[in-house]
């Protein structure tokens, strides 16, 4: 069975995607990291909400935790641009990369990521960036398709999942 180490944004988004990947026949690991998380609590009850749905779904959770200065670096430049620009790019990037690093050094086939089964993101930017980083290993899979968003929220419903109101850094936030 080919393994996948699925970037887990958050909970709510998480839910579906481990349960697709799972039917799909893959044996799937959820890894959270999410520096762009702000406040710190916010960070707290996201990992905690995916933890969740990891047990849930029964497959194992990773949480890698580094603070938030490698993102703030990165992609304060551009804390005036609106959602979807450079910063997301950036803040994509950084997490893909990281997920790719912990992929390889434990033996995993595949990466792939809830960031596409939001319907405010363009998943195409997202495949793109997934493949410069880890080129076959990436798992373009499009988690909003066939109402992939639609059937998450009302998992995330049915298991009374925190859903939050904002992406997740402190521009999103403000
Ligand atoms: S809006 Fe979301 S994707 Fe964009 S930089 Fe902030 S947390 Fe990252």
């Amino acid at each position: 069975m080919k393994t996948v180490l699925l970037h887990i944004c958050c909970g709510v988004c998480g839910i579906y995607s481990l349960r697709k990947l799972k039917n799909d026949g893959f044996s799937v690991k959820g890894f959270f990291y999410n520096p762009n998380i702000h406040p710190q609590d916010e960070y707290a009850r996201r990992k905690e909400v995916a933890e969740e749905v990891c047990r849930l779904e029964k497959v194992d959770f990773l949480e890698k935790e580094s603070g938030s200065s490698q993102w703030h670096d990165l992609c304060s430049p551009y804390a005036n641009q609106k959602e979807g620009d450079k910063r997301c790019a950036l803040c994509y990037e950084l997490r893909l990369k990281e997920t790719f690093k912990e992929a390889k050094a434990a033996k995993f086939d595949y990466i792939a990521t809830t960031l596409t089964i939001s319907p405010y993101k363009k998943s195409k930017e997202i495949f793109e960036i997934g493949k410069s980083i880890a080129g076959d290993s990436f798992l373009a899979i499009d988690f909003k398709k066939k109402d992939g968003f639609k059937k998450t929220i009302a998992l995330a419903k049915e298991h009374k999942l925190y859903r939050q109101d904002y992406c997740g850094c402190i521009f999103s936030k403000a």
